[in-house]
């Protein structure tokens, strides 16, 4: 059966939204004009993959005050732009921004969504987001929330991704007669506010015309997507200090973990760890946490090893004086040990063998 028009089934959406809409530092005032402020677009949308809105909206604020114009990103150092990310998580996010800085920098913003596509970072979803709400493109943008928020209203059946294609050609008349800006918030918001997951119908727009609401199927419409069961790890994450210093890996070039400085962690699984000998090198421990990624679980176990002196550190490793360890970019799990060492510890019940940790960071010998 053909879709009902879309020009006519989503008009509620643009004034609802100018009701309702979130008062967000990223949204423009009028809707009916390109963004004043395209960067600012950019910036958030990139924020925004993979994270809440009311987590961003302070690393937004801070971000703009930092690095105000694409001219300031591009020219900051890595280190600076790291930091500032850190506790965002999906690090990637800040070298693509910063790349993307770049180019906008040096060519100006692209004329057309194919350019927009070719900035780093920008997948179709966002590309499309930022031509619409930056530029007042009619380019659709689908991510979850939007094929969530359409394929109950249209009564799609099994994954609505698969219809990506014919849902973005419905969309444009809707979008060119509603506002490219204007409807792309809209759905946005309707899939973030209202049509979550378990929707609240009675407060929706759309509620007349969704499909999946008369049929009573919205619980099961679209179908909840199959996860693979995460991996399982277990790690001891090692702060090891000696003579003001202490031992971390340098940032890798490339790579998820690109920009971020990292504890030395060995692996927990493997091994009964022994009670501490009595005498040996000093040990606190916190407690444990179990730190969740996309694919997979680790349980962490946070160690602080004071040795009486620092050892010819393996490559890749460096001692850093304790004073500079604020400043550096570090992920969330060694944001997290960083945070412990300025508590007390306990010494703990089992811990690794500190000969095996040295020997783990140290340079071979010879
Ligand atoms: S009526 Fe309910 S299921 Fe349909 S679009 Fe609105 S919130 Fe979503």
């Amino acid at each position: 059966m053909p879709w009902p028009a879309a020009l006519n089934l989503l008009a509620p959406l643009a004034p609802w939204f100018d009701r309702m809409r979130r008062d967000l530092p990223w949204r423009a005032h009028n809707l009916d004009a390109p963004h004043p402020d395209p960067y600012a677009v950019l910036v958030s949308e990139l924020m925004l993959q993979q994270t809440q809105v009311a987590t961003v909206v302070p690393y937004f604020n801070r971000w703009l005050e930092r690095f105000p114009t694409p001219q300031a990103l591009a020219e900051a150092d890595e280190d600076t732009v790291h930091k500032a990310w850190e506790g965002l998580g999906y690090y990637r996010r800040a070298r693509f921004l910063k790349a993307a800085a770049a180019s906008v920098a040096a060519e100006g913003w692209p004329e057309d969504l194919e350019g927009l596509t070719r900035l780093p970072g920008l997948g179709p979803y966002s590309a499309a987001a930022v031509g619409a709400i930056a530029f007042q493109w009619p380019a659709p943008a689908l991510d979850g929330n939007a094929f969530r928020v359409l394929a109950r209203l249209l009564l799609i059946e099994g994954d609505p991704k698969i219809r990506a294609a014919e849902l973005r050609a419905w969309l444009v008349p809707a979008l060119e007669a509603h506002g490219p800006s204007r409807l792309t918030q809209a759905i946005m918001e309707l899939g973030a506010t209202v049509c979550t997951p378990t929707p609240d119908c009675g407060a929706c727009p759309l509620a007349d015309a969704c499909a999946a609401r008369r049929a009573e199927r919205t619980g099961e419409i679209p179908p909840a997507g199959k996860r693979a069961k995460p991996k399982e790890s277990s790690i001891w994450l090692v702060a090891m200090e000696a003579e003001g210093h202490l031992l971390l890996h340098a940032p890798a070039a490339k790579g998820l973990l690109a920009g971020l400085w990292r504890w030395p962690t060995i692996d927990a699984s493997e091994g009964v760890p022994q009670p501490p000998l009595p005498g040996s090198f000093p040990m606190l421990a916190w407690p444990g946490w179990t730190q969740v990624y996309t694919h997979r679980r680790e349980a962490v176990n946070p160690l602080h090893l004071r040795l009486n002196a620092r050892f010819q550190a393996a490559g890749g490793l460096r001692w850093i004086p304790a004073a500079d360890l604020s400043t550096l970019p570090l992920g969330k799990r060694d944001q997290r040990l960083r945070g412990l060492l300025a508590t007390p510890g306990q010494t703990p019940l089992e811990a690794p063998d500190p000969g095996a940790l040295i020997r783990a960071c140290a340079a071979p010998l010879g």
